[in-house]
């Protein structure tokens, strides 16, 4: 398929919507081993920017420029650390296609990849240290894996949600190492990590947005 401005708007529009959807679960989660916020930081980000795409011109915007939109609405709507983490992806995401009037398959991919790249780079964290890194890099590995062999951007996004449920679930076994959950030592063990499942409802409306 071939992705422009109005179905990248529609993509982030739906992700907003998801994200309203499971707020409270998201809260509830990093109340279990932080400060009870992200659901509340991830839904006013993500409505932040919806409001600002609904803003754009979408016929004379470029999707480079649609992305760093949502990068500087999402940072200024969230104090919480998700702000910069995401912000950063959307960044990173459009730089990866930058000079792009419309995106193909392998043009999604990358910015795919970017996304998760620049989240492991403003967080320096690592796989195995309970954070989103552990849902998002799985999840761009497997969406790569997905496209080389040929396979449509569907079926991609849907490998890269599976990859992004085993990760998110698999950090229940883990100790956290990066962020406010740090603290906790031992006592994190057991507990989903929230900015891990908050990016399962993100990607998983990623697919959902582009597919519909
Ligand atoms: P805060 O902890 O500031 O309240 P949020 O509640 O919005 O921020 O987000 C918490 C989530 O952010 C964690 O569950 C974790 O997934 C993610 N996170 C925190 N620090 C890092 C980091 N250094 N790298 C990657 N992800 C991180
Ligand atoms: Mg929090
Ligand atoms: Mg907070």
């Amino acid at each position: 398929m071939t992705i422009d401005t109005a179905d990248l708007k529609r993509m982030f529009d739906t992700i907003a919507e998801a994200i309203e959807a499971d707020k409270d679960r998201l809260c509830r989660l990093d109340g279990v081993i932080g400060d009870a916020d992200h659901g509340i930081a991830m839904a006013l980000g993500f409505n932040a920017v919806r409001d600002a795409l609904a803003s754009l011109d979408l016929a004379a915007t470029e999707p480079t420029a649609l992305l760093n939109t949502a990068a500087k609405s999402f940072l200024n709507a969230v104090g919480a650390s998700s702000g910069p983490l995401y912000a950063t992806a959307f960044m990173r995401g459009g730089a990866a296609i930058k000079g792009k009037a419309t995106l193909a398959d392998a043009d999604f991919i990358a910015l795919f990849q970017a996304m998760a790249q620049g989240i492991k780079d403003r967080g320096k964290a690592e796989p195995g240290e309970k954070t989103m890194v552990d849902a998002w890099q799985p999840a761009a590995e497997a969406a790569a894996a997905a496209s080389v062999a040929g396979r449509t951007l569907a079926q991609c996004l849907e490998a890269a949600l599976a990859a992004a449920e085993r990760g998110a679930e698999a950090t229940k076994d883990m100790i956290a190492a990066k962020g406010r959950s740090s603290r906790l030592g031992e006592r994190s063990l057991g507990h989903i990590d929230p900015g891990a499942a908050s990016a399962v409802t993100v990607i998983g409306a990623m697919r959902k947005g582009l597919a519909s």
